[in-house]
């Protein structure tokens, strides 16, 4: 089995030098990437596109290799081919005949071909010769070269012919790593996820900060979805995942702040512990998911005020999307659910904000403020690699995991539908609950209060978040179901 894969088009009109790193960066993610799915697929990179090879038959694995090129970033488009020697015309229709014949049944078509190489013939010639044969031998609805039905794609390159069977749709932007790094300021909402996933997209390496202000499950909600986006989308670099303890800093805002400034006084220290961390890291950029006028920290006023405490430059990937874009975009991306279920935690919630911050009121309420506090939030920074993220949750687990399952105690697996289908807990004599995590705060109403119920999930994050949260709700008989092993 063979795909080709097309470049993102900003990649092909970059001078020779930079197109050619550009590329071979792409090669080597995919590389990383695919060898996880199988040691046998081949990448190979050449000037104008990358094709990768993989064993024939195996459907399972074909569709993890369209799902590893169908996220990652720097691929236009990429093709499903069928590859054979070019022999002559006649040869390269009864090809293409026999994988099209099917689909032709009752539909308009039109051939098109795509030649690199030197060659006696046209393209347009081939295009005849294959569109007549189709049209006469098959029982296609006749072709038409304006609005077809469907489009019968053939490559030809050099002496081999590639009859594309099917085409995937890439998700666009500069490979990972192609870019300098960001540090994104990540809040597990729906606007910062999806800002980290379009300076994920856009090439940036994108590392994690997260402020905690107090909210341990929403610690590990943040953890989980930023986990979710890196394996999803940018796995092919390791990243970190920074946590500044951010509760007395809330708290010092709280005492020393005008109510009306806190919400942009927070997110002046937020920034200016975000530079310390970037300064730390030898990082340009910090990215946020604000938007303007969202909230109303986030008009163009405050905004400008907010920047002011760091000269790093400060990205808002977000900052002229509707937030329906924004909902539509994080449910496209698979992080809506996460967003959903986040808990909310907000240690400033300001009486009437200030929506036109003025500078001298602001340098003015912030002179009530102690910065030893903040230099004592920098000194407990927690650094993990990303990919730490499972070890660490469950090292520093608060719910109870149990490994067994007594008398009592019903399995309740949390994972997504489709998660569930494709791997089944197989569990006899226990009883098992379905209810993705999504579903979780309205169905925990209906428990039994004598009976136990244990949270399943794959890695043991997810569901230590959603019974820390339904602990905090006083449902003291809800715990974690973790087997040996897992
Ligand atoms: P989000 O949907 O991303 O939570 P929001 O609409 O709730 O954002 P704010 O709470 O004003 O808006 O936050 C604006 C931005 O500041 C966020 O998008 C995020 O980049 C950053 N931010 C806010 N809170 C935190 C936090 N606890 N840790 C890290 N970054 C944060
Ligand atoms: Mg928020």
């Amino acid at each position: 089995m063979k795909f080709i894969v097309k470049l993102f088009p900003e990649i092909t009109i970059k001078s020779r030098p930079v197109r050619k790193r550009l590329i071979q960066r792409l090669g080597t993610n995919l590389d990383v990437m695919l060898r996880r799915v199988d040691e046998g697929i081949r990448v190979k990179t050449t000037w104008d596109r990358i094709d990768v090879h993989c064993g024939d038959g195996n459907e399972v694995l074909r569709d993890e290799v369209v799902s590893v090129l169908s996220r990652t970033p720097g691929i236009q488009a990429f093709l499903e081919v069928r590859e054979f020697p070019l022999v002559d015309f006649h040869d390269a229709y009864e090809r293409t005949r026999d994988a099209y014949a099917e689909l032709l049944k009752g539909r308009t078509f039109k051939v098109r071909v795509k030649r690199s190489g030197k060659h006696d013939f046209t393209s347009v010639e081939m295009e005849r010769y294959i569109g007549g044969g189709l049209n006469q031998h098959t029982e296609a609805a006749g072709v038409d070269v304006h609005n077809p039905d469907l489009y019968v794609d053939v490559e030809i390159q050099q002496d081999r012919l590639f009859i594309v069977t099917e085409r995937h749709p890439g998700l666009g932007g500069f490979p990972l790593g192609t870019q300098e790094p960001v540090l994104s300021l990540i809040s597990g909402g729906f606007d910062s996820v999806v800002a980290s996933y379009m300076t994920m997209r856009r090439g940036c390496k994108t590392h994690f900060v997260f402020f905690n202000l107090g909210g341990h499950a929403h610690e590990i909600g943040v953890k989980q979805v930023a986990l979710y986006l890196w394996q999803k989308y940018g796995s092919s670099a390791r990243v970190k995942f920074i946590t500044v303890p951010f509760e007395e800093v809330v708290g010092e805002i709280l005492q020393s702040v005008h109510h009306s400034h806190m919400g942009v006084i927070l997110k002046r220290m937020m920034l200016r512990a975000a530079e310390r961390v970037a300064d730390f890291m030898k990082i340009d950029a910090l990215v946020t998911g604000e938007s303007i006028a969202q909230v109303s920290s986030q008009t163009l006023p405050n905004l400008a005020i907010i920047d002011q405490v760091t000269k790093k430059l400060v990205i808002r990937p977000l900052v002229t999307m509707d937030k329906q874009e924004i909902v539509d975009l994080s449910k496209s991306i698979g992080t809506f659910e996460f967003a959903k279920g986040m808990p909310e935690y907000c240690g400033v919630i300001s009486d009437r904000p200030t929506t036109r911050a003025k500078l001298d009121r602001v340098l003015e309420e912030e002179g009530h403020f102690d910065y030893e506090v903040l230099e004592q939030a920098l000194k407990r920074v927690q650094v993990i690699a990303i990919d730490d993220i499972v070890e660490d949750v469950n090292a520093h687990a608060t719910v109870e995991a149990l490994t067994r399952v007594g008398e009592n105690q019903i399995i309740v697996d949390i994972r997504a539908n489709h998660e569930q289908e494709k791997k089944p807990l197989n569990m006899p004599g226990c009883e098992i609950l379905s209810i993705p995590f999504f579903k979780l705060g309205t169905a925990a109403e209906q428990f039994d209060a004598d009976k136990e119920y244990l949270l399943y999930c794959e890695k043991g994050v997810m569901s230590q978040m959603q019974a820390h949260q339904l602990q905090e709700r006083g449902y003291s008989n809800v715990k974690v179901y973790r087997p040996e092993g897992a």
